[in-house]
């Protein structure tokens, strides 16, 4: 009972590091209580896997899980522990596997092993702490037995050689680059584990594994269970012990620990999150209504990128395309004279800007290696003759590029006379006010999201639908929306599925309110000003009270109006009530630019109800949905989206009925702006469908096509997936702006070309659409001919659209 009392009071977090005497069933009478507790019956064997979200380290754990329950008499137990991001979270597996009923309702901090994927969280996290005495300790990593121990901080050397752990190293990413697995570690790592370990006999578990593979990917072609059967092949065989001297245990030197550092809110309260300390957080470091400050995933440098794009400096025609695509805002322009630039590091070369406007300006392209995915996209998209941007594994240029990306955060933003943000190339200009997210390395989503922010985002309010682009816009503890030089930035929040459209909807009416109260109040005050002289004064109020409704008017007269309270505040006269009460309203002087977003799960389906009658409204509202096709953040169910023959959860055997057409069904109202667009098919009218959208005095709808994971692509090339979509005629471009009916214009304008490029080979090339032949072939090909006959049908309604 006395070690029952410690070991309640342990696990409440009491102190525990005392010895008791035990006499009766436990053979060593002195063990420590933090042994006792961890004590597991004899056989077991207890394992941690540190992974990155979306690596495939929790589905190979979750294998390996089921791989000893069906074919052994062993008990198996998993705990799965990741952060909300898309990807690229951290992960924590804890397994146990023994020849007894396992009971443990805690984590393991007593690992017989521990495996980790990625080789940056050495710099992070502590993961060798509770590795047993005698356990082993296995890093992916591209340095060799020789090379790692430089690589190790010193209190990681110190606890290894102390603890004399058995330590290996794997290259598993060399190994699923050669094999064409590209970044999927998963199935080498999970050989490694069992040849490691020795849960069961290794030959065992091989063929368990090849048979695994076998199930999994035999929809998916016979090259692909093949490259698995070599992955297992090639683990065993490529796997180095460390021999590592005795000194290491009293090592002082090594590699730093990278410990992020930002402002007050992220030191105190989001780090010790990121640093898997968060449950040691008081719930007095929350704030009641949850509200967070914005732009804190600048801090978080995850350094999750295993190749990071390098400019070739010689070979960028400065278009800024890559800027535009990447799903993380990582890599940006910059434009600086010389004088801003005469601190710079050596190693951050520039070239001359090209174009009037910036005429002996200095241009150059900066990644932040630690923000960075390494998805590639920028690359892809680069058009120069010879790229301008070379993948580049991420130790070698980590050292000049982080100081280069901490240098040009240094510079101010670039100045509005030397761009235009009509073209992309110019939008890429300003600041992008949503970085870093959490979402998939290439997410089709985010580029728009960011192209968004820097063409509205000082003074945007965001709605937010439940889904992909919640999750990575609100991933706690950190928020990728962020504020420019100014101080300004979006305002964001996030609803429910199915009411996000009137949550948006009431944000706007609420501005509405608030702004038509201090419409009155500025009357007021133009007319008292008209009394006293204060000609000034009135021309200030006279500016507000025309232009408040159209945005440049509105923030140069908000700007001018400020000042003139500023400087009359607590003056004395009898109009300070007056002015003080339009001062408190500040906020609301500026007009406002409202969006509602979401996914097609929340637009075509559950939300749909919501959107309609937001739009029906007629009221200056903005909705942009990214059309994945599927729901994604749930993990790919079918929405009304999806299209006939694509599989997704719910259509298994693929989806037989139509897509439907938001945007015609929103057209049909007559005075609603309608759009679809493609960034990776025709990024110019991406960028013109927004700003139509944003500047049309009304509802406003664009439709995005986003390649998605869900997809089955590879996300490398996710802009130029939605090029095949859309030359094909899977995806059509169009504008719908019922301004044009002011001046009897057809409102209607049909960007995309014919289609030129093959339908049939668009859908074969995504996994989606290409696994129905191989599980349901009887009825594959007439769902891919019904899927091209209904997006024919489609075009043939917006050309006759186009022709009225
Ligand atoms: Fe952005 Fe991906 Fe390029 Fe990195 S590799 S800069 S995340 S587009
Ligand atoms: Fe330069 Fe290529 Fe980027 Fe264009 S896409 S700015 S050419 S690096
Ligand atoms: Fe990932 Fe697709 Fe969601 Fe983007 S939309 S974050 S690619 S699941
Ligand atoms: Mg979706």
């Amino acid at each position: 009972s006395m070690v029952n009392a410690v070991y309640k009071n342990a696990k409440r977090g009491g102190k525990t590091n005392f010895t008791v005497g035990i006499e009766d069933d436990l053979s060593n009478s002195s063990l420590k209580i933090d042994e006792f507790i961890n004590a597991a019956p004899a056989g077991t064997i207890r394992c941690k896997f540190w992974g990155l979200g979306s690596d495939g380290t929790v589905g190979a754990n979750k294998n390996s899980i089921k791989i000893i329950g069906d074919h052994t008499n062993k008990f198996v137990q998993g705990y799965f522990a990741y952060d909300s991001k898309k990807s690229g979270g951290v992960t924590i597996s804890h397994l146990r596997f023994g020849n007894e009923p396992i009971k443990s309702s805690y984590l393991i901090d007593q690992a017989d092993f521990v495996a980790c994927s990625t080789p940056s969280y050495l710099f992070r996290y502590d993961m060798v702490s509770d590795i047993r005495e005698g356990g082993t300790f296995l890093i992916n990593s591209i340095w060799s037995p020789e090379e790692i121990g430089a690589q190790l901080p010193a209190k990681v050397k110190n606890i290894i050689a102390s603890k004399k752990l058995k330590f290996y190293t794997i290259d598993a990413n060399a190994i699923a680059a050669k094999l064409g697995l590209g970044g999927r570690t998963n199935t080498i790592l999970q050989a490694s584990f069992f040849y490691l370990s020795q849960v069961i006999p290794y030959a065992d578990a091989e063929s368990y594994m090849k048979k695994a593979a076998e199930k999994s990917y035999k929809k998916k072609g016979d090259a692909i269970v093949k490259m698995n059967f070599d992955a297992i092949d090639n683990a065993t065989q490529q796997l180095f012990e460390v021999k590592y001297p005795e000194d290491w245990a009293t090592a002082t030197e090594g590699a730093a620990m990278q410990v992020p550092f930002g402002s007050d809110y992220f030191n105190s309260t989001i780090n010790p999150i990121l640093e898997q300390q968060g449950d040691k957080l008081p719930v007095s470091a929350f704030t009641p209504d949850g509200v967070v400050p914005t732009g804190t995933t600048q801090y978080e440098k995850r350094g999750i990128a295993v190749k990071v794009p390098v400019w070739v400096k010689e070979n960028c025609i400065q278009c800024n395309k890559c800027s535009a695509v990447c799903p993380h805002a990582v890599i940006r322009p910059t434009l600086a004279s010389e004088e801003e630039l005469k601190n710079a590091p050596a190693s951050f070369e520039t070239k001359d800007a090209i174009g009037v406007k910036v005429k002996g300006l200095k241009y150059r392209m900066q990644v932040s290696p630690f923000d960075c995915t390494g998805c590639g996209s920028c690359a892809q998209v680069c058009p120069a003759k010879e790229k301008a941007l070379l993948m580049k594994p991420i130790a070698e240029v980590v050292a000049a590029e982080a100081k280069n990306f901490e240098y040009s955060a240094t510079l101010p933003e670039t100045k509005a006379e030397y761009f235009d943000t009509n073209t992309i190339k110019g939008s890429q200009y300003k600041k992008p006010l949503f970085e870093y997210s959490g979402a998939c390395a290439g997410c089709g989503e985010t580029p728009y999201v960011k192209l968004v922010t820097q063409l509205f985002g000082d003074r945007m309010i965001i709605a937010n639908a439940t889904g992909c682009s919640s999750i990575y816009g609100g991933s706690a503890p950190t928020c990728p929306y962020t504020k420019n030089d100014k101080g300004h930035g979006p305002a964001w929040a996030n609803s429910l599925f199915e009411d996000n459209a009137e949550f948006g909807f009431g944000i706007h009416l609420a501005y509405k309110a608030r702004r038509a109260a201090i419409e009155t109040k500025i009357t007021a005050l133009k007319a008292a000003f008209e009394r006293a002289d204060y000609a000034e004064g009135v021309a200030a109020a006279d500016a507000w009270l025309v232009g408040k409704d159209d945005t440049d008017a509105s923030i140069a007269a908000s700007a001018s109006l400020i000042s003139i309270l500023e400087g009359c505040k607590d003056c004395g006269c009898d109009l300070d009530t007056l002015e003080q009460d339009i001062y408190k309203d500040k906020d609301c002087l500026v007009k406002k630019s409202i969006w509602i977003f979401g996914g097609d799960g929340w637009a075509y389906d559950i939300g749909y109800g919501g959107v309609d009658h937001v739009l029906a409204s007629g009221e200056d509202v903005n909705i942009l949905v990214l059309d994945t096709e599927v729901y994604s953040n749930t993990g790919g169910q079918a929405s009304k989206s999806t299209p006939t023959g694509s599989i997704a959860k719910f259509a298994a055997a693929g989806k037989r009925v139509k897509k439907k057409d938001l945007g015609m069904m929103a057209m049909s109202y007559g005075y609603v702006y309608v759009a679809q667009v493609a960034l990776g098919s025709n990024d110019a009218q991406v960028l013109k469908a927004l700003k139509e959208a944003e500047a049309y005095k009304g509802p406003s709808l664009v439709i995005a096509y986003a390649t998605c994971i869900n997809h089955g692509v590879n996300m490398t090339g996710a802009m130029a997936e939605m090029k095949k979509a859309v030359d094909c005629g899977y995806w059509n471009l169009y504008r719908y702006n019922p301004s044009l009916l002011e001046n009897n214009e057809n409102p209607f304008t049909l960007d995309s070309k014919d289609p030129t490029g093959d339908f049939g080979e668009f859908l074969q090339g995504e996994t989606r659409y290409s696994a129905l032949k191989k599980q349901y072939p009887a009825v594959a090909e007439s769902l891919y001919e019904k899927c091209k006959t209904d997006s024919e049908i489609r075009l043939a309604s917006y050309k006759a659209k186009a022709a009225k």
